[in-house]
Order: structure tokens, then sequence, then C-alpha cells
């Protein structure tokens, strides 16, 4: 039987993660969050004080990414938390730009989704990782709401950020994002467009679960 392939793009804060982890519990699909990957490189760099481009590529080729039980590894060690800080928010967009560590990257996220039903989520998921999704979503919401929820997120977690700290670092990723030269942000032609500035995680689930279809559930 076909494999169901599930992927998502749209800005920082549009609820992707929030979502896909959802969806991937109740339709019983593996979940691959993208970003956390770019944030493993990012953080990689920042451990080794790296910034030289050509050694940032070298990195990228050696590293191992594994997910498993809604935790991220990096080299074997749990980074789900450090991948989230402040400095790794601040340099993950530029380091994703470097054409060499996407492809490299890429390459990864589709050796994970081979054999799988998976629901991947991301940047460039419907138009370059995976454009032959059997499902293409693009989560959108206003700027400010996104904002509102990273800092909710963000407080929840004791971290020390303010709101327009955060603001900041989200209309300079969302730039840099939609500006790249390979794999910028793009609402692919096929892809549902939602935006979700006024609806809750459980509103944007129910409508997605109804276009996925429930003949693919488990339960
Ligand atoms: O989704 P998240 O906010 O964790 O992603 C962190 C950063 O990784 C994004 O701002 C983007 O620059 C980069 N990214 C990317 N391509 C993806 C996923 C994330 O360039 N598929």
């Amino acid at each position: 039987m076909k494999n169901i392939v599930v992927a998502i793009d749209g800005p920082a804060g549009a609820g992707k993660t929030s979502i896909a982890k959802i969806l991937a519990k109740e339709c019983n699909l593996t979940m691959i969050d993208t970003g956390a990957m770019y944030r493993c490189v990012a953080l990689k760099t920042i451990e080794n004080n790296i910034t030289d481009e050509e050694k940032i590529i070298e990195l990228t080729k050696n590293i191992k990414i594994e997910f498993a039980n809604d935790k991220v590894y990096l080299d074997d060690i749990d980074v789900t938390f450090k991948i989230r800080s402040k400095e790794v928010n601040d340099i993950v967009s530029p380091i994703s730009s470097i054409v060499e560590v996407r492809r490299i990257l890429v390459e990864m996220q589709r050796k994970l989704c081979e054999g799988k039903d998976v629901i991947m989520e991301g940047r460039d998921i419907t138009t370059v990782v995976l454009p032959n999704a059997n499902y293409k979503f693009y989560l959108d919401a206003n700027i400010e709401e996104r904002a509102k929820r990273r800092y909710k997120e963000q407080k929840e977690k004791n971290m020390d950020i303010s709101y327009e700290e955060i603001l900041e670092n989200i209309e300079k990723r969302d730039y840099n994002d939609m500006h790249k030269k390979e794999g910028s942000l793009t609402i692919a032609k096929d892809a549902i467009y939602i935006d979700t500035t006024n609806m809750t995680i459980d509103e944007v689930v129910s409508k997605m679960k109804n276009i996925i279809g429930s003949e693919n559930y488990e339960s």
C-alpha cells in the first residue's frame, strides 16, 4: 500500500509543530520537524564556536540527528530544549540559507520518510522536499498573533525573553526565510492555505483531519 505523506509549510509561530504533533498521534503518522534539524546544525556551530561557512557545511555532513519519543537528539544527546534558545533563534535562519547545508538536510529529510506514513513540517516541504506529498498545507497567521504564541510558549518554559524581542526575531526570520537562494518560503500552488489567526489549535486540527480523510486513521 502507498504511504501517506502530509507536508506542511508556513512561517514561524503559525502553529505547524503543535498541529503536526497532534495530527501525527491521531492519524498514526511519523512526525518530522525539519526546523529542529536546522536548529541542531545551528546549536552545533555555537557549541563548536564555528562561523566559517565551509566548516559549517563539513559539520552538517557529519551530524547525527534523531527523533524519538517527542525528543530531538543531536549526536545522541537530548537537545529538545536547547535548540529553542535565543542564541539558536538568532542564527538558525542565516545558517539555513547556506545552500549546501540545505541540500544535505533535504536529502536526510527524504531518507527519514522512506517507507513510512509521515507528516513533515518546515518551510520548503511542499515545494522542495516532498512536492509529491498526498496532502499539502500552508499554515499562516498575522505576525502579532504568531509573536504572541511564541511569547506564551517561552514564558511557559520560564525563558527570559520579551514580546518585543520575539516579534523582532520573527520579523527578521520571516524576511530571511522568504528571500533564500534555495528553499525559500512560498505558498505552493497546490497547497491548501489556512489562516490560523483566529482559530484554536483544535479547530485547525479538525479542519486538516477532514481534508486528510478519516479512512486513514487507526482509531
Ligand atoms: O520551524 P522553526 O521555526 O523551528 O525553524 C527554524 C528555522 O529553520 C526557520 O526560521 C528557517 O530559517 C529554518 N528552516 C528552513 N527550512 C525548513 C525548516 C526550517 O529553512 N524546512
